[in-house]
């Protein structure tokens, strides 16, 4: 068995960086994750997932040397494994993996522009830092169950709830479209090089499709949060036609002007566009 053969994990990755003359990239975000328990932990909720939403592919954003990528080919036998990675130096590894594993699948290239096009819509990863919000919109549009590790602030954005300081733009993107979990957290001394901060394991599953409504929702709300800390009214006078935001008064509760833009719920918003794409398709007057 290839990962019985290897017994420590961190020794064969060395091993194997040394004998290709690799040398991790900053720019790149290459830290990797070196505990197994926490490998075998995610691939053993991917297998999980599979079962219970019978897919039988999933695509690894960002494979590095494949230590994830073993992990889920060795556990989830039933599932095919798109390994994407953009640096090209790790192919030989990653081809060492895959000569081992039938289920193993590598492709180098900019995983931003890929998740779209690979048929799969699963996608499991160690999210290079620099990109994650890129990445994460592209999980908004094409990916329908997501179990990926992102740094502890990033996860506690996208979990974080209406009035809190985290909670933005993608907290309220991916609450309207996924059922999100917080699997656990990874201490940074986990990753080698060791990072400066913890990391978070979050399960997103779809519950709706990101269509025009969902557009709309994400322009108002990228312009309602430039000015977090205002009242509704006042940044919606800043984001949209005065005479739409006047009538919209007399069709929404009390107490959502009074609110901050910062404690408007995901569902606040979607009414306000709601109300607001209704006003001016004179639909409503
Ligand atoms: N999967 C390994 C692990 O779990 O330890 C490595 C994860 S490391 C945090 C992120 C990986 O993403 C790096 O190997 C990096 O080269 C790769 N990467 C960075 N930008 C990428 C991109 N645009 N598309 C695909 N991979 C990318």
């Amino acid at each position: 068995n290839f990962l019985d053969s290897q017994r420590d994990l961190s020794l064969w990755v060395r091993e194997k960086l040394r004998v290709y003359g690799i040398k991790l990239k900053k720019r790149l975000s290459q830290v990797i994750l070196l505990n197994e328990k926490t490998l075998e932990k995610i691939a053993r909720m991917l297998k999980e997932l599979s079962i219970i939403h019978r897919f039988s592919s999933v695509i690894e954003i960002g494979s590095g040397p494949g230590t994830l990528t073993l992990y889920v080919a060795k556990e989830c036998t039933n599932l095919y494994i798109i390994a994407i990675e953009i640096d090209k130096r790790f192919s030989a590894i990653l081809r060492e993996i895959q000569e081992y594993f039938w289920n193993v699948d590598i492709i180098i290239g900019d995983a931003i522009q890929l998740i779209d096009v690979i048929r799969s819509n699963v996608a499991i990863g160690n999210l290079p830092y620099h990109i994650t919000s890129d990445i994460l919109i592209e999980i908004a549009k094409h990916i329908d169950i997501a179990l990926i590790t992102v740094q502890k602030d990033v996860g506690m954005k996208i979990i974080s709830k209406p009035g809190s300081k985290s909670y933005g733009k993608i907290s309220i993107l991916l609450q309207l479209l996924f059922d999100i979990k917080y699997v656990g957290g990874i201490p940074s001394k986990f990753f080698r090089p060791k990072p400066k901060v913890d990391s978070s394991i979050l399960l997103l599953v779809r519950k709706r499709i990101y269509d025009k409504t969902i557009e709309r929702i994400e322009e108002m709300t990228k312009c309602l949060f430039s000015y977090r800390r205002k009242h509704v009214y006042k940044a919606l006078k800043r984001c949209i036609d005065l005479e739409y935001v006047d009538k919209m008064l007399s069709y929404m509760e009390q107490n959502l002007w009074r609110k901050r833009v910062f404690q408007l719920s995901p569902k606040d918003i979607e009414k306000l566009v709601h109300i607001y794409v209704e006003l001016k398709n004179g639909e409503r007057k």
